[in-house]
């Protein structure tokens, strides 16, 4: 019958409406932003870069490899290249990014920056609450706004974040094996004369 649908939503409607005096079960809005309902840990939004210990230069992970800027569907981020190195994780010199810029007006969520990062150095947030009264150059997340530190992500996505952990100690763990297996034996000293003589003679 025409219109039965309508009838059994309203029925819906009242039932959550007169019970949620009764059961607040049935409250099925928050008063935000008094109130906010937990995000799932696969919520996503923008990306965020990622460093570890407490400073945001030394640690960052980023080594400005360009592949995420080259990736981009929308082409919204932007990275120059620094001129010198530091140190990555394991002790290797690397390049960091001078500028790391991402738009935010642009960015469609895709998440394709952080599939394609070879260094785990990019991750995606869950700050939703961006919005700006300015338009264009406030909608460029800078690099220093868009590095947090490792325990920032521990906090949004603990179990990604682990496995990500233990992924990097696993791969800086082989790469110091390989190390000491490529390092050259330390040289022998040469046996005392008459060592021989005297271990045949006894
Ligand atoms: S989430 Fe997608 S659109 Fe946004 S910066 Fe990453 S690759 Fe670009
Ligand atoms: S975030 Fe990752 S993919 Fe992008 S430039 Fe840095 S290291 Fe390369």
């Amino acid at each position: 019958m025409i219109g039965t649908g309508i009838l059994k939503g309203m029925a819906v409607t009242a039932r959550n409406f007169v019970g949620s005096y009764f059961d607040e079960e049935r409250l099925i809005t928050v008063q935000y932003p008094e109130e906010r309902n937990p995000l799932p840990e696969n919520y996503r939004n923008f990306p965020f870069l990622l460093y570890d210990g407490d400073d945001p230069h030394a640690g960052l992970r980023c080594v400005a490899c360009k592949i995420c800027e080259k990736e981009c569907p929308p082409q919204c981020i932007y990275i120059v290249k620094s001129d010198d190195k530091k140190p990555d994780y394991m002790g290797k010199p690397q390049f960091y990014p001078k500028v790391f810029d991402i738009d935010i007006s642009v960015c469609m969520s895709c998440q394709i920056c952080v599939e394609v990062c070879p260094f785990e150095a990019i991750k995606m947030d869950k700050d939703f609450e961006l919005s700006k009264r300015e338009r264009f150059n406030h909608l460029l997340q800078r690099k220093e706004e868009l590095s947090k530190p490792n325990e920032y992500y521990h906090s949004i996505c603990p179990t990604e974040a682990a496995d990500v952990d233990a992924k990097l100690a696993a791969a800086a763990e082989a790469a110091a094996k390989k190390k000491a297996a490529a390092a050259p034996a330390p040289a022998t000293s040469p046996a005392p004369s008459g060592s021989s003589s005297a271990s045949a003679s006894s």
